[in-house]
């Protein structure tokens, strides 16, 4: 027994400096989940894309529906271990501002976002900046002319004639870096709206039920109608949009592509950060020395590796062990919390111990055995890499300032 073979749809990258991925072609198919945070909330937000990370997730999409959250990504961007992507809802200046604050991919909603200028000056910029576009149409939030052409209701032929709307929009501007999603909170109507989308478009397809509700019952609706698809070989992206914790969509995501052999399983969960104007180390060198190291484990367990002490113990605290750097040192890390500060020569062979220690005695046996001084020794080494450079490694405070001045020569 085996799937039908994949349906042949072609690639495109989301461009994260140190973390592309591709969607589409011959590309893994990829797990999306959405943070739940206010955007604006930078060091919230950032905490939940390493969990969703952590728990399966390719690629993390941010609500950009304020001002703030715009400039929140501005922080966030160089910070996620992920490609980002910006959820724009009705204003098309909110994805011009997500793009300065350097998002790897914008959704736009054709239902919201409907005045033909505003479509094609959206991708137009995204056109020059390298940054993809998913059409997500969404049976709930139909343009209302297209409701009205089909008597009413919300039809696949109408969701995929939305698509195509916004396609042709994109072309007239010579933009074709999409992917396409056709969502209904009923599984026969996406079902039927992503088999006919897939007969008139090699664009890739990013699957959903949308408003999949609670679980049980909304994984498995999402279940159903994703598992059906990819069955057929139609999808090259997935979400489960469940009303529960991310982690939990990021997971069944993962989990559902592993149970139809479309994704390998897992032994050893390495993370790393990307490595941003923070980095006290070279982070790709130790992050591969560390899967190299610990590779062929049998027991599941997720280690990361961060190239700062400031940040990193923060953003990675749901991993079961890491290591982040700073001022020649390594804080090792168990559950966010600093068990011992080692040599930065010693940061890969504290991994391998502290990972057999954690294989024999658990994370809570790990924590027992953490240095009495090691959690003070971490915080001075924080606070006097605070002191020297300062609070905006990234530059971040400069796009900042060229979000809030395009948002004001817009005003006036
Ligand atoms: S260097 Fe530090 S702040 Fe930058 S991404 Fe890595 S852990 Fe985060």
């Amino acid at each position: 027994m085996s799937l039908a073979p994949r349906r042949p749809t072609r690639q495109i990258l989301l461009r994260h400096p140190s973390h592309p991925v591709a969607v589409g072609g011959d590309a893994p198919i990829t797990v999306q989940s959405m943070t739940t945070t206010k955007t604006a909330d930078v060091e919230g937000t950032l905490a939940q894309i390493y969990a969703l990370h952590g728990a399966g997730a390719d690629i993390v999409r941010c609500t950009c529906n304020e001002p703030e959250a715009a400039e929140g990504l501005a922080r966030i961007v160089p910070r996620s271990p992920v490609p980002i992507v910006a959820d724009i809802h009705h204003q098309y200046r909110r994805a011009l501002e997500a793009l300065e604050a350097g998002v790897h991919c914008l959704r736009l909603n054709p239902g919201n976002i409907r005045k033909p200028e505003h479509i094609k000056a959206v991708a137009q910029e995204c056109k020059d900046r390298g940054v993809p576009i998913r059409i997500g149409v969404n049976g709930g939030s139909l343009d209302p002319d297209l409701y009205d052409k089909y008597g009413g209701q919300v039809t696949a032929e109408a969701m995929v004639e939305s698509a195509q709307r916004e396609l042709a929009f994109f072309e007239e501007v010579g933009f074709d870096d999409v992917k396409i999603s056709v969502k209904a909170s009923s599984v026969p109507l996406m079902i039927e709206a992503y088999r006919q989308l897939s007969e008139v478009t090699d664009h890739p397809l990013h699957l959903g039920v949308t408003e999949a509700g609670p679980p049980p019952a909304g994984l498995v609706k999402a279940t159903a109608g994703m598992a059906a698809l990819l069955a057929e070989g139609i999808g090259d992206t997935i979400r489960y949009s469940l009303t529960a914790d991310p982690v939990e969509e990021a997971r069944a995501g993962r989990q559902l592509l592993e149970a139809l052999g479309l994704r390998e399983r897992k032994g050893l969960d390495l993370i790393a950060c990307p490595s941003c104007g923070r980095a006290e180390v070279d982070v790709i060198k130790i992050a591969n020395e560390a899967q190299a190291a610990l590779e062929g484990r049998k027991s599941p367990i997720q280690v990361a590796v961060m190239g700062c002490v400031v940040n990193g113990p923060g953003e990675a605290r749901e991993a079961d062990l890491g290591i982040a750097a700073g001022r020649h040192r390594g804080h090792l890390f168990v559950k966010g919390k600093v068990v011992k500060v080692v040599p930065e020569d010693e940061m890969v062979a504290a991994l391998v111990e502290w990972a057999d220690v954690i294989a024999a005695e658990g994370v809570a046996g790990a924590l027992d055995r953490a240095d009495a001084g090691a959690a003070a020794e971490a915080e001075a080494d924080r606070a006097a890499l605070l002191d020297e450079k300062g609070d905006d490694a990234n530059a971040s405070e400069q796009r900042v300032d060229l979000i809030r001045k395009g948002r004001l020569a817009a005003d006036g």
